[in-house]
C-alpha cells in the first residue's frame, strides 16, 4: 500500500511537471483540470474559479459525516521560470533517474500538491469520510508573484469555499541535522516585509569642484555601513523561543549568548536562525547623481527590511532609529507586509509529531520561522481562528542539500520522499478529522 502511495505520487508529479505552468503567465487551467478530474473520480465535490479563465483556482471538498473542523491541504501549482540551457535535463521533463524526478516544481512546490492529492485520493477511493469535519484540497494559482490571480482573490471572492481551521502548506519539513540528531522543522510564522527608503539631501555642483556643492551620497554612506554592522534590539516571538530551547540554547534574558552558543556548535543554522530574532536590515539598492560630472543634490538607498511577526510600522521605524540614529535623512516605507503565525500547542502539531515518531523515530520536530511570506498569509489574515502551519517532509535528501534547488536549476526531488511526504498527509487528515 506504501508503496502503491508513492508510484501514483509520483506519476502525478511527473505528469503535473510536464504542464509549463512558468508564471507569468501561468496558464494553471490545464493543470488544474487534471487534478480537478482524479479528485472529482475519488468523490470530491469540486469548484474550479478564478478571475479569468486561463487560470483557475481548484477547491474540492470531502464531506465528513457530522460537523467539525475543516483541514485544508493547500498548494501552488504555478512555478517561477527556467532555462533549459542550464540544467542538465529538461526542465519540463520529469524524468526519473537515480531515485530523482527533475522539473521545475519537483520542490516548490507541484511534489507538495502531488502529494496532498494523492493522500487525499487515496484516503477517497478507500471509503474513508471524515467522521466529523470536512477535508478541503485547495490548489492555487499565481503564488510566485504574489497571488492576486490566486489565494488572494480566492479568499477575498469566495471566502465561504475555502473557510478552515487547519491548514498545511509549504514553508518548512525538510529534515536538517543538528549534531547528530535528524530535526523537522515545522514553519509556524513567516516574517513581515517592511522595504524602505533613506533619502539624503545635499546641495548640486559641479563634480570639478568638489567642496562647491554638497555631496549627498557622502551623506548617505555612512548610513549604509551603520545598517551593515548595526543590529537593533532583538524581538523575541514564540517559534524562535521554542526552537532555541529545543536546540539546547534557550534564549531567556541574552539572546547574543544563545545565538553565539548556537553559531558554536552549528555556524550554518546560526546563519538560517538568527533573522528570526528581531528586524533585519539588507541595503540592496542605490542612486545618486544621473550624472557622472554632477555632485547628486540627493541620494537614495533601499533597505529590504524584515520584521517579526506581529511587529507594526511604529515598532519597526523605533528599530531602524536604533541603528540610523533619528536625524540627517528621510525615511519612506513603499512596501508593508506585517508578519503572521500560528500558536503551536495544536491538533495539528501534535499530530505532525506522532506522524514523525511513528515513520522516523527518534527524530524530533521543532518550529521555525520563514523569513518570507507564503499564502499562509492569506489565510490566516482571511481567517483569524486559523491554524496555519508549513509542512512537507523530506528525509532523503537535507534542508542543506534541497534549499540551494528553489528557483534554481536542475530542481528535483527523491521520489522516496514523495511516498514519505504523501503518507503524511493521509495520517494527518486521519488524526485531525477522525476515521
Ligand atoms: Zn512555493
Amino acid at each position: 500500500m506504501a508503496a502503491e502511495l508513492e508510484q501514483e505520487t509520483t506519476d502525478l508529479l511527473q505528469r503535473l511537471v510536464r504542464f509549463d505552468t512558468v508564471n507569468p503567465p501561468g496558464n494553471e487551467r490545464d493543470a488544474q483540470e487534471h487534478l480537478a478530474a482524479l479528485l472529482r473520480d475519488a468523490g470530491f465535490e469540486i469548484e474550479l474559479v478564478g478571475r479569468t479563465e486561463p487560470r483557475p483556482n481548484l477547491v474540492a471538498r470531502l464531506r465528513g459525516k457530522a460537523d467539525g473542523p475543516v483541514l485544508c491541504l493547500l498548494s501552488h501549482v504555478d512555478t517561477v521560470l527556467a532555462d533549459p540551457s542550464e540544467w542538465q535535463r529538461d526542465p519540463w521533463s520529469g524524468d526519473v533517474a537515480d531515485g530523482e524526478l527533475w522539473g521545475r516544481g519537483a520542490q516548490d512546490m507541484k511534489s507538495q500538491t502531488a502529494a496532498e492529492v494523492a493522500a487525499a485520493i487515496d484516503l477517497a477511493r478507500s471509503g474513508w469520510r471524515p467522521a466529523a469535519g470536512d477535508l478541503l484540497v485547495v490548489v492555487v494559482a499565481d503564488e510566485e508573484t504574489g497571488g492576486e490571480e490566486g489565494a488572494i482573490w480566492l479568499c477575498e471572492n469566495h471566502p465561504d469555499l475555502v473557510r478552515c481551521d487547519y491548514l498545511l502548506n509549504e514553508g518548512a519539513g525538510t529534515v536538517f541535522p543538528f549534531g547528530d540528531e535528524r530535526l523537522y522543522g515545522v514553519c509556524l510564522a513567516e516574517k513581515g516585509v517592511f522595504r524602505f527608503t533613506i533619502t539624503t539631501d545635499g546641495v548640486a555642483g559641479h563634480a570639478s569642484m568638489p567642496k562647491i556643492g554638497e555631496n549627498a551620497l557622502l551623506k548617505l554612506l555612512p548610513l549604509v555601513e551603520r545598517l551593515g554592522a548595526g543590529q537593533p534590539a532583538y524581538d523575541i516571538t514564540e517559534p524562535p523561543r521554542r526552537l532555541f530551547e529545543a536546540l539546547g540554547v534557550p534564549l531567556d534574558g541574552d539572546p547574543a549568548a544563545a545565538l553565539d552558543a548556537l553559531r558554536e556548535r552549528d555556524p550554518i543554522l546560526g546563519v538560517l536562525a538568527e533573522p528570526m530574532l528581531g528586524v533585519t536590515f539588507a541595503p540592496t539598492q542605490i542612486s545618486a547623481s544621473q550624472k557622472i560630472n554632477v555632485i547628486p543634490s540627493r541620494a537614495q538607498l533601499r533597505v529590504d527590511c524584515r520584521t517579526p511577526p506581529g511587529m507594526q510600522e511604529e515598532q519597526v521605524r523605533r528599530r531602524i532609529g536604533e541603528v540610523l540614529g533619528g536625524e540627517g535623512y528621510a525615511l519612506d516605507f513603499f512596501e508593508k507586509v506585517v508578519g503572521n503565525g500560528s500558536a503551536a500547542d495544536t491538533p495539528l502539531f501534535a499530530a505532525i509529531e506522532g506522524w514523525v515518531a511513528q515513520e522516523d523515530p527518534g527524530a524530533r520536530v521543532v518550529p521555525t520561522m520563514l523569513p518570507a511570506f507564503t499564502d499562509s498569509r492569506t489565510f490566516r489574515d482571511a481567517f483569524s481562528d486559523c491554524v496555519a502551519y508549513g509542512f512537507f517532509p523530506q528525509r532523503e535528501m537535507t534542508l542543506y542539500e534541497t534549499s540551494p534547488l528553489i528557483h534554481s536549476k536542475d530542481e528535483r526531488i527523491r521520489v522516496g520522499d514523495l511516498g514519505f511526504a504523501a503518507r503524511c498527509y493521509r495520517h494527518v487528515c486521519k488524526e485531525i478529522l477522525g476515521v
